[in-house]
């Protein structure tokens, strides 16, 4: 390459939901390149308002990115930080980057939901367009969708046969993940942001939960850390109790990319790979890239649609008040109440109680699972599309491998064998505090706290026999 095209070789990455430095296949590649590496990061307010991203996740995404910007000034990287109204002023607003600071490379990691791919689509046409070559690298998911298939060349539906093929895929893979790119010679691209870090979220709805949430790279790995010195053996057995700190508490930087799933399957696998407990927390992984599996292979997913079509005729109902005592966690339910406003107050909830909240509000309350799913992305921190959705077809019944309809949770009967003293209960629900373990899941009429808004037992049988009569021409073929 002769000295004129050296420079003008430079890389510009783009940052999403991957704020980090170390296992980022993109931002690796780049400063493997002979140009210099240049760091961008776009805020579309279209986006956040239409995927209903949560203040608390804005606010989140926001110290991430501070941590990020420090990290890679480090590497002598600067972080260019953009706002657009329209996700339609993406490409141009990133060719124009690109151009400015004479990069004719431009890497990312991609992401999976029909949004983001038409977006991306749209930014590499816009590259191409001016002889800027395109490179996309998965970090999302340990095994890229498309990997794991049937010998059929075919996307599960199935999830313990999507499980046994992945393990199978993943032995033969190199599971080493990749460090911190060494630090480039002192820039001598800057990129002139266009804006600071506070600038660039002003007006937008920001929640601080940074007591329980605090920020960064580092944080994640603590965490992870603490998980596997202290909790992982018994993964397996503590799991379901809500007030027990059974789970590593990562998602929210597996979301946002603080950390990656291939980090943590690493650790796992170096530290207390054989132990049932890192078995069952390595499953749960897996599930994660289930979910992104799912919405590459079935897009409708992305679209408000079930992917058991038959289900899309069940006359779900709109109650305004009912669904405003669920969200609020004032149905007279407590554990339903305990962990809506844990919800609400530290911007996540454990899994055994999202399951158990989803399939109250879907098979008691028979409120459409789309509102529960969009209002639990408007509060939660780790808030993620794939999963969230997964989890809400699995509750409702509508979704690949999804619970079958007739067994419905009891939530009175959930709540007395994963928080058996109350202890979680009366963590979030004070009102409740004096009652005996016994009386606490099913309380007396108490000063203070509702009678519950719905009959588990009527509204239950209810359900099975709509689902049961539902016509089913279309039912999906299994796996
Ligand atoms: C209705 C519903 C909605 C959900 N919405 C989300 C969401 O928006 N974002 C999200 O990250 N998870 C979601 N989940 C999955 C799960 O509840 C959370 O990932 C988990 O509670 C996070 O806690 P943890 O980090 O301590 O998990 P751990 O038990 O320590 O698990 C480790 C990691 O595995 C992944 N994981 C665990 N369980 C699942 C699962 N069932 N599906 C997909 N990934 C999983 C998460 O990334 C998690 O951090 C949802 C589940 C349900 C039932």
């Amino acid at each position: 390459m002769s000295p004129k095209e050296l420079q003008s070789a430079n890389t510009l990455v783009w940052f999403r939901n991957n704020l980090r430095v170390t296992d980022n296949p993109a931002l690796y590649a780049a400063a493997q390149e002979p140009g210099q590496t240049l760091a961008v990061y776009v805020l579309c307010e279209e986006y956040i308002g239409r995927h209903q991203t949560a203040p608390a996740r804005v606010d989140f995404i926001r110290r991430n990115l501070e941590v990020l910007e420090k990290d890679l000034a480090k590497l002598n990287i600067s972080l260019v930080l953009m706002r657009v109204l329209k996700a339609e002023e993406i490409p141009q607003a990133l060719r124009e980057l690109a151009k400015r600071n004479s990069c004719s490379q431009f890497f990312f990691n991609g992401e999976y939901p029909v949004d983001e791919l038409a977006r991306d689509r749209a930014v590499v046409e816009a590259m191409r367009a001016e002889d800027i070559s395109c490179r996309r690298y998965h970090d999302r998911v340990i095994l890229p969708p498309g990997t794991v298939c049937n010998q059929k060349g075919e996307a599960y539906k199935v999830f313990s046969a999507f499980r046994r093929r992945w393990w199978e895929r993943v032995i033969s893979s190199s599971l080493e993940p990749l460090g911190a790119p060494s630090a480039q010679a002192a820039s001598k691209i800057s990129g002139t942001s266009e804006t600071s870090l506070n600038n660039l979220f002003e007006g937008l709805e920001q929640r601080d939960l940074s007591s329980h949430w605090p920020a960064g790279e580092a944080e994640a790995h603590r965490r992870l850390k603490v998980f596997l010195t202290d909790h992982v053996e018994h993964y397996h057995q503590e799991r379901d109790f809500p007030a027990h700190p059974g789970t590593s508490q990562l998602s929210p930087y597996l979301a946002v990319g603080a950390i990656s799933a291939r980090q943590c399957l690493h650790a796992v696998l170096k530290t207390q790979g054989e132990s049932e407990g890192a078995r069952t927390w390595m499953s749960e992984l897996i599930w994660r890239d289930f979910y992104q599996h799912v919405v590459v292979s079935f897009p409708q997913v992305c679209k408000h649609r079930a992917m058991q079509t038959y289900t899309e005729a069940f006359p779900w109902r709109y109650d305004e008040d009912k669904l405003q005592a669920w969200q609020r966690g004032e149905t007279g339910i407590p554990i339903i109440d305990a962990a809506m406003r844990q919800l609400l107050e530290t911007g996540w909830m454990h899994n055994r109680l999202r399951m158990v909240a989803a399939m109250f509000f879907s098979k008691n309350l028979q409120l459409d699972w789309r509102v529960g799913e969009a209002w639990f992305m408007s509060q939660l921190i780790d808030g993620d599309f794939a999963a969230n959705n997964g989890g809400w077809q699995w509750c409702a019944s509508t979704g690949t491998d999804a619970v079958p309809y007739f067994r419905v949770f009891n939530p009175v009967a959930q709540s007395k064998r994963y928080d058996p003293t109350g202890k979680f209960i009366r963590t979030y629900v004070p009102e409740l505090r004096h009652l005996s373990d016994r009386q606490i899941h099913e309380p007396p009429p108490t000063k203070g706290y509702p009678a519950p808004i719905v009959d588990l037992k009527s509204s239950r049988a209810e359900t099975i026999e709509i689902f049961r009569t539902l016509p089913r021409s279309t039912i999906p073929t299994q796996q």
